[in-house]
């Protein structure tokens, strides 16, 4: 349910409608807008009946939120929301580059790509530590040793540090090294990873699972902003369909419905969505062309011998050559990409 706010509303007036509704045991999400106060109440809509607010000052109208996600909606907050973390703001008019390999192999291999991507324009390193594979005998990552690289190699870039937290054990440990804790596609619906996250208060990447509809996708953030964190990206990385000619299919309409229904950022991954480096670029232009605020793209320097994704990884020369063109793609479409770490340096 959504309050709004008379335009000369008092402090007091709005005060006393946030009290009774939290006092009914309904959380309170206040916006001031440039003109009006706006109280968005979450929580069991049976606690408060509508009617019983009308007689209170300062009122103007009552309005119901019609999605089941609440938070997450545009209904309820209907600007932007900008997420931040290591430096870089995510969902204003410059697209941020996340970039680095699927999994941490060694410290010379992370170091390596990190230096790399952050020539050709990277604005953040990704890297796994904790790798979910599905099988039991691939290479499941380098756990603790794996953070610490990834937290030399900000260090030595700038780059703010995305990784994957699998288990709840885990996210205090992660929350150490990194900038935003990556939920990936198969944890996307683990409740209780879910709340963790929502209550480390840390920006979260939350990826779309691969059989989940948007609609999902929007409930999994909501129980992260439920928590009152607001710092939450939203993946696309393809999805499971009857194609077999890629990995996944990229759900381009994804971005245009997200974008609409939701204030959050939302970031493409055309590496995981097409399973293939030929297609990754010509997949990120689209992705950029239909609105994303983001990429997250895989990079290492030998994919031939990657320890996982090496089919699908790009070569930091051609990580250079997308940037090029996701740019002119950015600027027609009246964004930007987000000043490099050498041009900040440089300043
Ligand atoms: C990854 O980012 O390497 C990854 C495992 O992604 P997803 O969860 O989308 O499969
Ligand atoms: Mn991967």
């Amino acid at each position: 349910m959504m309050i709004v706010m008379h335009a000369d509303a008092t402090q007091e007036q709005i005060s006393a409608v946030v009290s009774r509704v939290e006092s009914a045991g309904l959380q309170v999400h206040l916006s001031r807008g440039t003109e009006r106060a706006v109280i968005g109440v979450v929580g069991d809509g049976r606690k408060i009946q509508p009617e019983n607010y009308m007689h209170m000052s300062g009122i103007e109208q009552i309005m119901r939120i019609t999605r089941p996600y609440k938070i997450a909606s545009r209904e309820f907050i209907p600007e932007d929301t900008k997420v931040e973390f290591g430096g870089q703001t995510v969902g204003g008019r410059d697209i941020v580059i996340i970039a680095g390999p699927c999994s941490v192999e060694s410290r010379s291999q992370l170091l390596e790509t990190a230096h790399a991507v952050r020539e050709a324009g990277a604005h953040a390193l990704r890297g796994g530590a904790f790798k979910p594979r599905t099988s039991p005998y691939s290479f499941q990552g380098l756990g603790e040793e794996g953070l610490k690289y990834l937290a030399e190699a900000r260090e030595q870039t700038g780059l703010a540090i995305v990784t994957e937290v699998m288990s709840v054990s885990k996210v205090p440990m992660v929350m150490e090294y990194a900038d935003v804790l990556q939920v990936g596609a198969r944890n996307m619906q683990n409740y209780t990873l879910l709340h963790a996250v929502g209550e480390s208060q840390f920006p979260v990447l939350l990826k779309r699972g691969m059989s989940a509809t948007i609609e999902e996708l929007l409930m999994a953030a909501e129980y992260i902003l439920s928590h009152g964190n607001r710092r939450v990206m939203l993946c696309e990385r393809g999805i499971r369909t009857f194609e077999t000619a890629t990995r996944n299919t990229t759900d381009i309409n994804a971005i245009p419905v997200l974008k609409a229904q939701t204030h959050l950022p939302v970031i493409l991954d055309p590496s995981h969505s097409t399973g293939h480096w030929d297609y990754v670029t010509a997949v990120a232009r689209a992705g950029i062309a239909a609105g994303a605020d983001g990429l997250i793209i895989e990079v290492h320097p030998q994919p031939d011998k990657a320890a996982s994704d090496g089919g699908q990884s790009l070569k930091p020369e051609r990580f250079a050559e997308l940037i090029s063109q996701v740019r002119k793609i950015a600027e027609a479409v009246g964004r930007d990409l987000a000043p490099s770490l050498e041009a900040v340096a440089a300043q």
